[in-house]
């Protein structure tokens, strides 16, 4: 099991003093399960996934798994794809693998399965933003990883574009048994895809409340049961979005004033 705890992350602010970023922040992903992650801009989502993927050492606090410091197996995928631009998509994934025998085969399989088996030796700048993706998933895999941390991956895509890439996403994710942490200000992405959703209060970051109820497995932000979902967690918490949960779930004393930019979509 990944277990995190973070007493408290800070950031030195130009004037001197300290910005809390994360604080008393509890949460623990099972093996194999699909946590999102869902919180307004600001709250510390990137800051928390840098933490656990150990990008970020600055912190009061741990992250385990199944006992000990986590420190390898980690996969991760950002909001923009991060590929070298003078390695080939091939060169991008296994940059990643070490020295691994057995990568460069599964690099070839998981490329292949990502539709991109005629670009292997392609250079990114060649590639479409879509297909760019394509290769930061299979890069995110191509090491087998215990932990696998998504932050924002499929921002700024059509929508088309990003549903074909979240059932790859799935698809992968259901061959291997990784555990993902998936970051996300989306609602409606975080309802369709994650097995539990985990929200944070605005500045300092915390998990306010998690939601399990009605969550069947991934399936498509536009499905109607997921709108369904939507609705009735908004109608059973509505100051969920406003930042202002206490730990029960229900709305507290403005503990935390986030500004609100989750994104509710309530188009069919
Ligand atoms: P999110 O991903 O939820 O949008 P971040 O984790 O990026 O939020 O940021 C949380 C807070 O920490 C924000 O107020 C942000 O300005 C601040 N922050 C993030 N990174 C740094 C940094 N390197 N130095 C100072 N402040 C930072
Ligand atoms: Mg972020």
């Amino acid at each position: 099991m990944l277990d995190i705890e973070i007493v408290r992350k800070c950031y030195p602010d130009r004037g001197g003093r300290s910005h809390i970023a994360l604080a008393d922040l509890r949460l623990q992903v099972q093996p194999g399960e699909f946590v999102c992650v869902v919180g307004p801009s600001g709250c510390g989502k990137s800051t928390l996934l840098n933490v656990v993927g150990g990008l970020d050492h600055d912190v009061s606090g741990r992250v385990t798994l199944d006992g000990s410091p986590l420190q390898d197996g980690i996969g991760f995928m950002f909001q923009e794809p991060r590929l070298m631009p003078w390695l080939t998509v091939i060169e991008n994934v296994l940059l990643v693998a070490g020295d691994d025998p057995t990568a460069p085969a599964r690099a070839r399989d998981l490329l292949q399965a990502m539709e991109l088996g005629d670009v292997l030796d392609a250079y990114p700048g060649r590639l479409s933003g879509g297909m760019q993706r394509r290769v930061a998933l299979a890069r995110a895999f191509v090491i087998e990883p215990r932990v696998l941390l998504m932050d924002e991956p499929f921002v700024s895509l059509d929508a088309p574009t990003a549903d074909r890439l979240r059932a790859m996403l799935v698809s992968l994710w259901q061959r291997c048994n990784t555990s993902v942490l998936f970051v996300t200000h989306d609602l409606r992405e975080a309802l369709a895809l994650g097995g539990r959703v985990c929200f944070m209060s605005g500045a300092p970051g915390r998990v306010m409340l998690e939601w399990r109820e009605g969550l069947s497995g991934p399936r498509l932000p536009n499905d109607a049961a997921v709108l369904a979902l939507q609705r009735e967690l908004l109608d059973r918490h509505p100051a969920l979005l406003a930042g202002l949960l206490d730990q029960s779930g229900n709305a507290g004393q403005g503990r935390a004033q986030g500004r609100n930019n989750i994104e509710v979509r309530t188009d069919a």
